[in-house]
């Protein structure tokens, strides 16, 4: 299990807000931290949504928008605040690996430079990954004859790809960690531009149309959570 999926695993959005300081009343409804909202119109449980202004997600996203936080820093973040343990693994494997007599031609792979780099990676795929659950709930066709969105399309393509790479780095060996990072390295450092990408996308089409957006999702949502 990646660190969203332990996360989400032992905290609701709903345990979360009322940590963070929303008022969640007995109908599990609460005022909108994402626009200005006097009335209750967010529901919070295991996830969260605001017939409002149309926000939703899960206490991932719901903590990232809330503290300004990546995802993966609103992940880390969760674990320290609820004191979840996280699977340590891959530390255990480092030590193993350690203690072990290093082959003289690797050691050079295991100075500080190659955790850096490797922390860079997890982070960006831990990005990316959540970028794409989003996409495939926020983007997913509403009807058979209707065309794909691209970052539907994406999401379905990656998620398995991605949630892989991450369990390598999160969990493999160190080898394999290794090889993984001279074999995608460069693959990672091009999705953090292509993240970019999106999101500059993203801030234009709010710009134009973000009343219309907010409408479509309000009415093709609804139906979930009430
Ligand atoms: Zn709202």
């Amino acid at each position: 299990m990646n660190i969203f999926q332990q996360v989400k695993e032992n905290v609701s959005t709903r345990q979360a807000a009322e940590v963070y300081g929303l008022k969640i009343n007995r109908n599990g409804m609460a005022c909108c931290p994402f626009h200005h909202d006097r009335h209750p119109s967010m529901k919070v449980d295991k996830v969260f949504y605001c017939f409002a202004c149309g926000e939703k997600g899960d206490v991932i996203s719901f903590t990232s928008k809330m503290f300004g936080i990546t995802p993966y820093e609103a992940a880390r973040k969760l674990a320290e605040d609820f004191q979840i343990v996280l699977e340590k693994q891959d530390n255990k494997e480092k030590k193993k690996f350690k203690k072990q007599a290093i082959p003289k031609r690797n050691a050079f792979q295991l100075t500080r430079e190659f955790e850096k780099w490797e922390q860079f990676c997890i982070r960006i795929l831990s990005d990316y990954l959540h970028l794409l659950e989003d996409w495939k709930v926020r983007y997913a066709p509403q009807s058979f004859d209707e065309a794909w969105d691209d970052r539907f399309t994406e999401a379905c393509k990656q998620l398995t790809t991605v949630n892989y790479y991450l369990d390598i780095l999160l969990e493999g060996e160190l080898r394999d960690r290794i090889d993984f990072l001279s074999d995608k390295g460069e693959e990672v450092k091009q999705l953090e531009k292509r993240m970019e990408q999106f999101r500059r996308r993203n801030h234009e089409e709010n710009g134009r149309g973000s009343q219309q957006d907010g409408s479509q999702l309000r009415t093709s949502n609804a139906c979930e959570l009430v």
